[in-house]
């Protein structure tokens, strides 16, 4: 469900909305703090990279210029769902139909959608030039060169595909800085306001969208609006070694589990950046002395080194700061190696 904004007058139409969005059965959800990823539906999900098939509804056809918006936000869902959230496609016999007129939309929607996943949904668009008592509707692409004030009709066909993959309005902070982190939005903007024509998914959609999904693969990175703690373990093949022996040292790297994180709970997270670190046993200060590549399986990093010392290890996962993971440090191996002894140890420098 898409509303209008009415600059001066938000105050009152944030509360006449509100008491919409309850009246047309919006599902409520408990309240996100802002800044976090848009709140789930709640109800099921679509399958992981399924592929829901619409079509123009027989009788309510939508004009040209809206069915190019909503192709255009189809494909625009595609490059940017950043997940394994379903996807959308025009065909004929689509079972899904997109319409055109007041539909299921409340009385001051502008678009509007029902989802039933993971058996299908319904879109609608209301009418170009349809007078609603906040003014007349303007969708910018019935116009070769668009008036301010109008709506983008792909920006709300994202915003409609976002609700039926099961994303609920994003909650932005109170002075909207935020408003461009998602394309799911209680209040769209007209033209020319910042963000009146997204054509991407917003991190936050994406976030949940990643939640609901999960990400494509291990290797993918997790979008920026999430904050997901992560569990950095580390073992070593032995405890004690002989002199110069070679240890080998095994680091994995998951998501925590907890049933909040959904599809990404206790996710094995691979080709980050795994430090390991050594001290002399008891000490205080930490050298790294290798980045530890990673192998198979899944989220598992591995060093060999030869030790010629006793020495305590551990392994460091940093927080990036490309995307939404938070750092760890790995618990400490010790390993003992034996004092050289033979022929062929290191002779002490005695003088010159
Ligand atoms: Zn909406």
């Amino acid at each position: 469900m898409i509303f209008p904004t009415r600059r001066g007058q938000r105050g009152l139409s944030v509360l006449l909305n509100l008491v919409i969005a309850i009246a047309i059965g919006h599902p409520t959800t408990a309240p996100a703090t802002a800044h976090s990823p848009d709140p789930s539906l709640g109800s099921g999900t679509f399958p992981q990279d399924g592929i829901l098939k619409y079509d123009w509804r027989t009788g309510a056809v939508p004009p040209a210029p809206i069915r190019v918006a909503v192709n255009a936000a189809a494909a625009d869902v595609e490059a940017t769902r950043a997940s394994r959230a379903a996807l959308f496609a025009f065909d004929a016999a689509g079972t899904n139909p997109i319409g055109y007129g007041t539909g299921t939309c409340g009385v001051n929607g502008l678009a509007c959608f029902t989802r039933n996943a993971p058996d299908g949904f319904t879109m609608w668009f209301r009418e170009h030039g349809r007078v609603f008592d906040w003014g007349t509707l303007k969708w910018c692409q019935m116009y070769t060169s668009a008036p301010n004030g109008c709506y983008d009709a792909e920006t709300v066909a994202l915003d409609e595909f976002g609700h039926i993959e099961g994303l609920g309005h994003h909650v932005n902070f109170a002075d909207e800085r935020d408003y461009t982190d998602a394309v799911v939005q209680t209040f769209s903007r007209t033209k020319p306001r910042e963000g009146y024509n997204m054509h991407v998914l917003g991190v936050c959609d994406v976030a949940q969208l990643q939640v609901r999904y999960d990400t494509g693969h291990a290797s993918f990175p997790y979008s920026t609006c999430l904050d997901l703690p992560t569990k950095l373990s580390l073992s070593g093949n032995d405890t004690t070694l002989p002199y110069g022996g070679t240890e080998t040292f095994t680091a994995f790297l998951e998501i925590l589990t907890d049933t909040d994180y959904g599809r990404l709970s206790g996710n094995p997270v691979s080709r980050r950046t795994i430090r390991l670190q050594r001290r002399p046993p008891g000490g205080t200060t930490w050298t790294t002395i290798a980045t530890m590549p990673y192998t198979t399986p899944t989220g598992t990093y591995a060093s060999a080194l030869r030790l010629y010392g006793s020495a305590e290890f551990r392994a460091v996962f940093s927080t990036p700061t490309n995307e939404g993971l938070r750092g760890d440090v790995s618990p400490t191996v010790s390993v003992t190696v034996a004092p050289c002894s033979g022929t062929h140890c290191p002779m002490p420098v005695i003088g010159r």
